[in-house]
């Protein structure tokens, strides 16, 4: 079976985040054909866009499959539903989203996928967890995300501690 390491990052900001999070990283390690790798700290970021909701909780997991792309996109969908997701606004609060950020190597811009994921590049709570599972970490382009994590803009993101709660 041919397999390639993808890499999902996770975000919730309703419904105890940590909470979410920690479930749907059990759903995503319970996967067919798939294996979880590693697992980023948590961490609480700033909301992007509309201010007048939570702090965000992200993290980011690596996992070894040997699912197509858009099997696992239809997988994160459907774990997404599951935890009571609602699409009410761009950008607002969500009880769970799951990205599909990296998928081994390759570059797929097709109407309902686009890996590397497009805000990948921008966002620190994106970045630094991709950091931790994997420091020498590179986009198919051959960008270090190193590199992009010093130079995207401050979100004032806060590493949670293991059992500390996402409230401030
Ligand atoms: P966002 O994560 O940008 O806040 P959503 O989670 O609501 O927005 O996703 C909107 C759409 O983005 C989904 O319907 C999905 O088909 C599409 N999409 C495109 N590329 C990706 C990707 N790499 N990972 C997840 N969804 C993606
Ligand atoms: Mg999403």
């Amino acid at each position: 079976m041919s397999s390639v390491i993808a890499y999902i990052g996770l975000g919730s900001n309703l419904a105890e985040p940590l909470n979410q999070l920690a479930k749907a990283i059990t759903e995503l390690a319970a996967l067919p054909k798939t294996t979880l790798l590693g697992q980023s700290p948590f961490y609480r970021s700033t909301p992007v866009g509309p201010q007048d909701q939570p702090d965000f909780v992200n993290g980011a997991v690596s996992l070894r499959t040997g699912l197509t792309a858009l099997e696992l996109l239809d997988h994160l969908q459907a774990i997404e539903q599951r935890q009571g997701r609602e699409r009410t606004r761009v950008w607002g609060p969500r009880t769970l989203d799951l990205d599909l950020l990296l998928f081994g190597r390759k570059v797929i811009e097709s109407p309902r996928l686009i890996v590397p994921h497009t805000e990948l590049p921008n966002r620190d709570f994106v970045l630094q967890p991709l950091l931790d599972l994997d420091a020498e970490l590179t986009l198919p382009d051959g960008r270090k995300v190193a590199n992009l994590r010093a130079q995207c803009p401050d979100n004032a993101l806060q590493r949670l501690e293991p059992g500390q709660s996402s409230g401030r």
